[in-house]
């Protein structure tokens, strides 16, 4: 059993990847920005302490820290899923660039301060793992020019997943970036390739199965090492 902390767990992939790890008996601590709205789903698992519901928004370093502040155990698996595809307007001509600020903000500062925030806690698991959920769309190889705010936020957090995972290797911290792919969720759309459960299953064995030989590394939800 491992304690395994999600961020973003009301909806989409996280909520998903939250049912599947409890279902099997992990412990759970899950991050949301609004504890209230959830609650009645997960109460259950709540009151039989297998889950933590924890107040937190990625944007904001003090609701980190006081997230941080609430857990007392060690935790084995991070995963930074919470993310936004960000603004209407984001192509290179036509930039809302207040919009491209928050999703970096969200996107690609949110992972790094959720790990510094939570890294005590990592340290204190003997085979720590950092997941962030990351998008081939952010992948330095592809030319393609829509959505350059959520491409650029994914490319950002992938080159912080890299040095994250050369500053951790000391600690023996695997650090990785999935693409969960193209999932039927709010962001993903109803016409997406996959369903969550599919996502959810795939990525759960990738971290199972994962090691430290392989950290620095962007997988997809199959387990298929793609370029950055
Ligand atoms: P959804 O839009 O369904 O869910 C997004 C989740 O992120 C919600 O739980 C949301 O919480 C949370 N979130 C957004 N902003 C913040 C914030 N500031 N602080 C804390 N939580 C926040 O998206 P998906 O489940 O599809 O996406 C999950 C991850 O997968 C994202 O990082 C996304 O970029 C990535 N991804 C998704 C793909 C897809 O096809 N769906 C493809 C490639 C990557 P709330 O309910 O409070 O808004």
């Amino acid at each position: 059993m491992s304690t395994v902390l999600i961020t973003g767990v009301g909806r989409g992939i996280g909520e998903e990847l939250t049912r599947v790890l409890l279902a099997r008996g992990d412990r759970v601590i899950g991050t949301v920005r609004d504890p209230a709205k959830v609650l009645a789903e997960w109460r259950t698992y709540v009151e039989n302490g297998q889950l933590r519901l924890l107040k937190l928004d990625v944007r904001d370093e003090v609701s980190i820290a006081e997230a941080a502040k609430q857990v007392d155990e060690p935790v084995d698996v991070l995963i930074n899923n919470a993310g936004i595809i960000g603004p209407q307007q984001q192509s290179t001509l036509d930039m809302d660039f207040e919009g491209f600020l928050d999703t970096l903000r969200v996107n690609t500062l949110g992972p790094l301060r959720v790990v510094q925030a939570f890294l005590p806690h990592l340290r204190r698991s003997s085979e720590a793992k950092v997941v962030t959920v990351s998008s081939r769309m952010g992948s330095l190889s592809h030319a393609k020019s829509d959505r350059i705010a959520y491409r650029t936020s994914k490319a950002a957090v992938n080159k912080v997943v890299q040095g994250l995972a050369t500053d951790l290797a000391d600690d023996g911290i695997t650090v990785i970036s999935v693409h969960p792919g193209w999932v039927q969720t709010d962001m993903g759309g109803a016409s997406a390739d996959i369903t969550v459960q599919q996502s959810a299953a795939g990525l759960v064995k990738l971290i199972d199965d994962l090691t430290v030989a392989q950290t620095g590394s962007f997988f997809d939800w199959t387990g298929e090492a793609i370029p950055f």
